[in-house]
């Protein structure tokens, strides 16, 4: 315990030129890949680090910050409004798969909410925000890896499975269609063990079927594509990821 105490000070030292490196390897991809820089979102993922941590990660100009916890979140962002009030320009991230007795604090204390994996847990978000009259941004989960560890809905074989296809497109109906929520786009997590090709082709599949649900459904629009961390960000954003989720590469291990 000691030793963690020690360590943040020194690990905070270096959280703004990780930082900006980070950034310049962001804008470098998206160059690379035609995109502007400015039509990607890092979102800082401070999962199991103190509200300290994120309080230095703002004074190097961080401002949108990822937790995979509802009840991590909720104390973290109360913490930091403690200090920086209600309109620090944070946007909060919820990107973890709650339990469904935990999304009435997800829905209370994310701003966007990456990671619909299962129709209960919009129904749920859904409900809350009526209650408390907040608005949520929502993204829906997809695994198109088929990988069995992974949430969200499957889309493995979307391209040639009509089954898989109605399913997908019920589900954006339904949350595009859900009071309270605001339906902006998929969310997916690459597998660890894969190989930068297959990851490559993942985010591809991911960024095409976006675009198919949306010709599908035109009511809907799904400019989102949350895709990429740390090991990967990169590529995600070679095909066309706008949110990439890091932790450890500004943050370093999480011990
Ligand atoms: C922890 C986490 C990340 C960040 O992972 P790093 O490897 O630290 O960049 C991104 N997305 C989700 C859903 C996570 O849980």
């Amino acid at each position: 315990m000691m030793d963690t105490i020690a360590i943040i000070p020194t690990m905070q030292n270096q959280i703004p030129t990780r930082y900006q490196e980070v950034l310049t390897r962001i804008e470098k991809a998206a160059l690379g890949a035609g995109r502007d820089p400015a039509s990607i979102t890092l979102v800082a993922v401070t999962k199991t680090w103190p509200a300290e941590v994120v309080l230095a990660a703002y004074e190097s100009g961080m401002r949108d910050f990822g937790e995979n916890r509802p009840e991590e979140l909720e104390a973290k962002r109360a913490q930091v409004e403690v200090v920086l009030g209600r309109d620090s320009g944070i946007v909060w991230h919820g990107i973890g798969n709650p339990q469904s007795r935990k999304t009435n604090l997800a829905a209370d204390n994310a701003d966007v909410f990456h990671a619909i994996d299962r129709l209960r847990i919009a129904r749920r978000l859904s409900a809350r925000a009526q209650q408390t009259g907040r608005s949520l941004q929502v993204m829906i989960e997809v695994n198109v890896s088929g990988e069995r560890s992974k949430a969200g809905f499957d889309a493995s074989n979307w391209s040639v499975s009509p089954t898989q296809r109605q399913a997908l497109l019920a589900a954006v109906q339904e949350v595009h269609d859900l009071s309270g929520l605001d339906l902006v786009g998929l969310m997916m997590m690459a597998p660890w063990e894969a190989s930068e090709p297959e990851i490559r082709q993942l985010f591809a599949r991911t960024r095409e079927l976006g675009l198919w649900l949306q010709e599908q459904l035109p009511a809907t629009r799904l400019p989102c594509l949350s895709m990429g961390m740390t090991n990967d960000f990169e590529i995600a954003i070679a095909e066309g990821a706008t949110h990439v989720r890091v932790g450890r590469a500004i943050f370093g291990s999480r011990g």
